[in-house]
This record gives C-alpha cells, sequence and structure tokens, in this order.
C-alpha cells in the first residue's frame, strides 16, 4: 500500500496545477493524465475547456489524422477508471502479447482515480493521444474518454443525460459502463438519439453513430447468459425486444436504436473478486484480481482497441480529423447550454454547421499551403497580374475542395459557409499580396533613384 499512497500525492500535486492554466507549459511534463474538457457547472450549464482541448487536438502529431474516439460513459463509482487503466495498458504495450503485465506488478502511473474531478459530472480526455498504425497502413489517432455523471441523482439526471449524449456525439465507440444488468433506466438515456437517427438519416443517407457497447459489470448469472460477448447478445436482445407494457416511447426506441449505431453490441463481465470490490488500498496487482475476470478482460480489450478493430470516426459518412473534432465539440456544445435538452432537430443543425466549418478549415488550408508555394516567404516577388492569376486559381480549387466535401444540412445551408469561406480567401489574399509587395520595395530599395522617390512619397 505504500506504492499506492506515493502515487496519491503526486495526483494531488497535478491537481495543484491543473488550477492554474498559466502553468499548463509546466503541467505538460508531469506525464500523462486526464484532462477535464467539459464540466456542468453547479447552475447546470456546460462548459467547454478549449485551451485544453486544442492543447490535446492540435498537437502536431495529431491534428491532421483521423480520430479514433473511445468513450466510456457511466456513474461514478462502477469501475471505469479501474477498466481505462487497463486500456492504458494495452495502448502502450503497442501489441505486445504480455500487456497486461506481471502479476505482482501494480497498476501504477497512469490512475484515472483520485483527481480533483472525482466526482464532477463531465467530459475526461487522457492528455496522450495514441497514434496507431491500422492494417491497411492509414495511421489513426486514439482518444480515450471518460464520461461520467451522477446517473442516480434526480436533480442531476439531465445533466447526465446532456453528457452522455455530447459524448455520444464526438465518439465512434460509446461503452456504456453498467452495474449487474442492462436497466429501463439506462435504455431512457438513448432515447435522444432515436429521432436525431432518423434526421441525421434522411439528411445524409448513413447512420450517425458507429459503435455502442454496452458493458455489464459484476454479471452473476453465467449459468444464464454466459460471460464475453455471446452471452451479451443474449441479453441485449431480450432487452430490446418490444412488449405492449413498455411506455409508447420506449417502445419506439427498440425500434429505432438499432438504426442510429452500425453496430450495436453488449458484453457480460464477471465480478473482479473482493479485493478489487472492497479494499480500499487496492493497488491493481494482477495477482489480487480474479482470474475469470481477467481472461475476459484479455477478449474485450483486444476486442476495442487492436489495430484491425479500431472504428474510425466518422460524421455523415467522412472520417474525421482531430482539428475537425475540435470543431465539432464547439458547434455541439452550444446546443446543449440552454437549460432543455436540445431538440433533435437542433442537434441536427449543429452536425451540419460543424460539417460545414470543417469543410470551410480544410478548404483555407488548402489555399495557404498552395498559395505558399507561390508566394511564400522563401519565394521571389511575382508580379501582381501573376500573383492575382494565381489566386483565383487556387482560390477556385479551395471552393471546389468546400463544394465537394459531403456535408448535412444540404446546398442551401451550406451556402452561406461558402460565401464566409469566400470572403476570408480574399483576406488571406490580401494579405500575401502585401508581403509581395514588400519584397518588391525591398528590391527596389536597393536602387537609389527608387528609394528616393519613395522617400518623398
Ligand atoms: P469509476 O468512478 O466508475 O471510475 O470507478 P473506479 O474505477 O474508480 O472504481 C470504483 C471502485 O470499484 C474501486 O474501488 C475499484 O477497485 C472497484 N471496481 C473496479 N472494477 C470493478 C468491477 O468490475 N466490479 C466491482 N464490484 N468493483 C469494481
Ligand atoms: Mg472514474
Amino acid at each position: 500500500s505504500k506504492g499506492r499512497k506515493h502515487s496519491n500525492t503526486k495526483e494531488r500535486s497535478h491537481e495543484a496545477a491543473a488550477g492554474d492554466s498559466n502553468i499548463r507549459g509546466r503541467k505538460e511534463k508531469m506525464g500523462a493524465r486526464p484532462v477535464q474538457i467539459v464540466v456542468a457547472k453547479d447552475d447546470h450549464t456546460f462548459e467547454l475547456d478549449e485551451a485544453a482541448l486544442q492543447e490535446i487536438l492540435l498537437q502536431d502529431h495529431v491534428k491532421d489524422k483521423t480520430v479514433v474516439v473511445v468513450s466510456v460513459a457511466g456513474a461514478f463509482r462502477k469501475g471505469k477508471s479501474f477498466l481505462l487503466d487497463f486500456f492504458l495498458r494495452y495502448l502502450k504495450a503497442q501489441g505486445r502479447a504480455d500487456w497486461m503485465g506481471t502479476d505482482e506488478m501494480p497498476l501504477d502511473g497512469f490512475s484515472w482515480r483520485g483527481g480533483s474531478e472525482r466526482d464532477t459530472t463531465g467530459i475526461l480526455l487522457w492528455s496522450e493521444v495514441f497514434i496507431v498504425d491500422l492494417p491497411t497502413g492509414e495511421q489513426v489517432a486514439v482518444l480515450l474518454m471518460d464520461t461520467q455523471g451522477a446517473f442516480d441523482s434526480e436533480s442531476t439526471v439531465r445533466d447526465c443525460a446532456t453528457i452522455f449524449a455530447l459524448s455520444t456525439m464526438v465518439s465512434s465507440v460509446q461503452i456504456y459502463n453498467l452495474l449487474h444488468n442492462i436497466q429501463e433506466d439506462d435504455l431512457q438515456h438513448l432515447q435522444l438519439f432515436t429521432e436525431y437517427g432518423r434526421l441525421a438519416l434522411e439528411d445524409s443517407g448513413t447512420k450517425p453513430f458507429q459503435k455502442l457497447q454496452f458493458l455489464v459489470r459484476d454479471w452473476s448469472f453465467p449459468y444464464e447468459a454466459e460471460y464475453g460477448e455471446s452471452g451479451g447478445r443474449k441479453i441485449l436482445d431480450r432487452r430490446l425486444q418490444i412488449s405492449k407494457k413498455q411506455h409508447p416511447e420506449l417502445q419506439s426506441l427498440r425500434q429505432h436504436i438499432r438504426s442510429c449505431f452500425s453496430d450495436i453490441s453488449c458484453f457480460l463481465m464477471p465480478h473482479p473478486g473482493l479485493k478489487v470490490a472492497t479494499h480500499p488500498e487496492f493497488d491493481g496487482k494482477l495477482s489480487d484480481i480474479e482470474n475469470d475476470f481477467k481472461v475476459q478482460l484479455q477478449r474485450l480489450i483486444p476486442m476495442l482497441l487492436a489495430p484491425e478493430n479500431l472504428v474510425p470516426k466518422e460524421i455523415a459518412g467522412q472520417k474525421v480529423k482531430a482539428k475537425e473534432l475540435l470543431q465539432y465539440f464547439k458547434s455541439y456544445i452550444e446546443i446543449y447550454k440552454g437549460d432543455e435538452l436540445p431538440e433533435p432537430k437542433s442537434m441536427l443543425v449543429a452536425t451540419a454547421e460543424g460539417n460545414n466549418l470543417a469543410a470551410v478549415a480544410v478548404a483555407k488550408d488548402t489555399y495557404k499551403h498552395d498559395m505558399e508555394e507561390v508566394c511564400g516567404g522563401t519565394k521571389p516577388y511575382l508580379s501582381s497580374a501573376h500573383l492575382e492569376a494565381e489566386h483565383n486559381r487556387v482560390k477556385d480549387k479551395a471552393i471546389h475542395q468546400f463544394r465537394s466535401k459531403r456535408k448535412m444540412g444540404g446546398d442551401e445551408f451550406s451556402e452561406k459557409y461558402r460565401e464566409a469561406l469566400e470572403k476570408d480567401l480574399d483576406e488571406m489574399f490580401v494579405q500575401f499580396k502585401l508581403h509581395n509587395e514588400s519584397k518588391n520595395i525591398f528590391k527596389a530599395a536597393r536602387t537609389p533613384a527608387v528609394f528616393l522617390s519613395i522617400a518623398v512619397v
């Protein structure tokens, strides 16, 4: 237990540092940690810590990669952090078969427990992004997300539904962590998605969400449904059956939920043993964990995180890059600002907005990149006619790129973003022009006669 105490001290100093955003730079050196990016405040509004999110998503080796966002959602004290620690072990081992570690080694270094965020409803991201090679050769950026709330306390049920909805919208795999069983209430959190799913499907022709993974902890009826995936399927099918006794909304939820996610599954985990469940000083030693639990972890985690099983985040059928994900977070948090849960319609509008803003950003990047090739810092001065022609060529290319990117909301909705894009490109051109001119003056200034005429003006 000495080791555990030691890591607690370390965690407290993380907390102290986290309180002061001015020393973010210093915090970085203290190693990977959970970062609270969305917090539910006392007045039930939500706040996005954009700076913290940017720091994770806009790192050079991350920002242009397709993201895989694995979220674990559910109430406090249900073993989410414990599970996430094993996710981290798996990702750090980079495919090694002995990723779980040795028997006597405590789970240390990256515990999600004990932070100041302990019982705060909100969303946390692990600060370290894992770059993984897919079998296709593509590199993706894997982000781990912890979504938690007091799902059981009346006053914050709406907060939780909100946080749950937000994390589902930004993740590609939502792991819904539940204790003992899938209950009726647990399904209610999914209700918001069925209507949104229908609208999104209509608009883009693709299912809006990817993987929903129910994860039942402490499953205690293995003789009824066996641990793991196949037992999970039995339980899930039974839960999603429609009966006349159910509330009409819950009947409709059952009818439509499968059309919102491309994949819904359930996994039944055994109890990890009394040392894990009850010992306050439990340090994660494998020898203290029941064998059944470890066997199922060995199946569950590669099923979710092995390179061939990773699910890249897609919105409207398009893969999402890290820098675009930032945009979606910003658009989505807006609709969750009010007192009420958002209407499915406004979720659709926010997604369409995110799509369009992401397409604008990509088009601007193209323009900037191509113009720099033409007239960037190290390039020689160009005549204004030549520069203008290049601007028109590159601008057309960028706008074509914007138009050809699939977006939700339709053409009319897109129109104002295209106009804004054109305006931005023209403004960028002004800067390129000025820069180009400055090269001209520099050249001219070497000639005394011209220098004189400039001085007179
Ligand atoms: P979180 O609040 O959901 O992140 O829960 P934690 O991971 O912090 O775990 C809360 C407590 O439950 C800790 O004492 C863990 O050791 C214990 N725990 C972890 N996994 C399980 C599990 O599968 N079943 C039970 N019963 N307890 C667990
Ligand atoms: Mg936790």
